[in-house]
């Protein structure tokens, strides 16, 4: 810390936010009789709290954002210089950090032209949506408006977005969701055995053939889109299995469905490529993306398009309802790809893409020595510096433990100075995977104080179950 910290503030901060803030995913009923947590500070992969005790971050700003970590004054001069000189105009004009930040990141993503900004991954899969819902009018009569999500996925927050919702424990009480989404069963092969039918070899391509019998179930002309996590975050770290992607690509192409990637976690570095679904060789036609595309130094989210997308929405200009109907009032911040632009740079010039590889996989290897020594760990997974180690009671049941085991170990480790995270809440049996999502800058010596951590939460936690 730089030594600003006053204490007699930092006690009035604590109190206006017990009297005045409702955090997020919260239940506030012990905030009445502890402190609420309050984050003052942050350095490269370290914050700090109110009490100004040393946090090791293990999950980049608590939901996977912080890619290129904390402190980087290169972004905030870019972004403070930016704003004085043009801090915001919407409607249908362009912005010159818009053009920029669009130029570098199709030129990370080959075969994608367009793209649309706004400010959340919630609102960016919105804006897919509602694409889709378009196309069908314009194109289809209207027909070919279904959109398939699969059990397991999270798209965010929204009306729409939970009706995309896998997670049920996210949804409960928050219906009656909107028509039109339907569920395709997951695709965890961990979890396999709980699937009627699924095999014992080769579950890569019957899980995505899943995918297919939902679509004639349908009516392959009633579904415009399939959505999906290239790589599952809040469901669990679910790694698609060998053979998935290439069979869900067929499957699209087969039936004219929109594949749409859902690139908020993944994208701009996460799994070590720029984008998640980069690693399985395929060809979305559109990709949202949002908390690593700035790193949290600004609000910005995309949706990026195909021009066969796009040109879908330009072909009759005399009528008057045939464009995209849609505006991002904060989508019009100039903050946004100017952070953008800045962020990238740094992942280009720092070689963060390949500390992320060898980093995750190291992190990787040590999460499985964790495994050989607490029986508690049955499964561990991930790619890139997106890992995730799923426990259950017993190996041979995988029966999932219990969420306020995974709590106390996730409290543990906080108290050690290390803050990891854990899917999925309330519902029981499903919060049962400890995640790890360090800034892509994270060193051995940062994964190794992470691992000795978990190891200790681990051992004092199932000694005592
Ligand atoms: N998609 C995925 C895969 C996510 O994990 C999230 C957020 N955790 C969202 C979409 C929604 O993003 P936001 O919270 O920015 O609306």
């Amino acid at each position: 810390m730089d030594g600003n910290f006053n204490e007699n503030d930092i006690s009035r901060v604590v109190e206006a936010d017990r009297a005045h803030i409702w955090h997020h995913l919260s239940q506030h009923k012990p905030y009445e009789t502890t402190d609420p947590r309050i984050i003052v500070e942050g350095k490269g992969m370290r914050v700090w709290d109110q009490k100004g005790k040393e946090h090791l971050d293990a999950v980049s700003g608590g939901v996977w954002t912080v890619n290129v970590g904390y402190g980087r004054e290169s972004i905030a001069n870019a972004v403070r210089d930016q704003l004085i000189k043009l801090n915001y105009f919407a409607g249908s004009a362009g912005s010159i950090p818009g053009s920029h930040f669009a130029e570098k990141l199709l030129d990370k993503m080959p075969g994608l032209d367009r793209v649309y900004y706004c400010n959340s991954g919630s609102e960016a899969n919105e804006k897919a949506f509602k694409m889709v819902r378009q196309i069908a009018h314009k194109r289809y009569g209207g027909k070919k408006h279904k959109i398939l999500y699969r059990d397991r996925d999270y798209h965010g927050t929204t009306i729409g977005c939970l009706s995309a919702g896998g997670q049920d424990e996210r949804n409960a009480q928050y219906g009656p969701f909107a028509p039109g989404f339907i569920r395709v069963p997951h695709c965890l092969e961990y979890r396999s055995f709980e699937q009627d039918g699924a095999p014992q070899e080769n579950y890569g391509p019957w899980a995505a053939d899943q995918i297919e019998k939902v679509i004639l179930a349908e009516g392959p002309e009633t579904v415009g889109a399939l959505c999906l996590e290239p790589v599952t975050a809040g469901g669990g770290v679910i790694c698609p299995p060998e053979g998935y992607w290439e069979r869900v690509q067929e499957i699209c192409r087969k039936y004219d469905i929109l594949l749409h990637i859902d690139e908020v976690v993944c994208g701009v570095g996460r799994t070590g490529t720029w984008f998640g679904y980069q690693h399985y060789g395929i060809q979305p036609d559109m990709v949202t993306m949002a908390k690593g595309v700035a790193s949290g130094y600004a609000a910005i989210a995309c949706l990026v398009t195909t021009d066969a997308v796009f040109d879908m929405f330009k072909d009759d200009a005399s009528d008057p309802l045939n464009y995209f109907r849609d505006i991002s009032t904060f989508g019009g911040c100039t903050a946004g790809p100017t952070a953008g632009i800045e962020n990238m740079r740094i992942i280009e010039d720092e070689g963060l893409l390949e500390n992320t590889t060898n980093m995750g996989n190291y992190m990787l290897e040590q999460l499985h020595g964790l495994a050989d020594k607490h029986p508690i760990i049955g499964d561990v997974r991930g790619k890139g510096l997106f890992l995730g180690a799923e426990l259950v009671t017993d190996r041979s049941t995988r029966e999932p433990a219990a969420e306020k085991h995974l709590q106390a170990v996730v409290g543990d480790c906080m108290a050690q100075g290390v803050i990891i995270g854990a899917t999925n809440r309330s519902l029981p049996g499903k919060n049962n995977t400890l995640c790890f999502s360090p800034a892509l800058i994270a060193s051995r010596d940062d994964i190794d104080e992470i691992i000795t951590a978990v190891d200790g939460a681990l051992g004092r936690v199932f000694a005592s179950a």
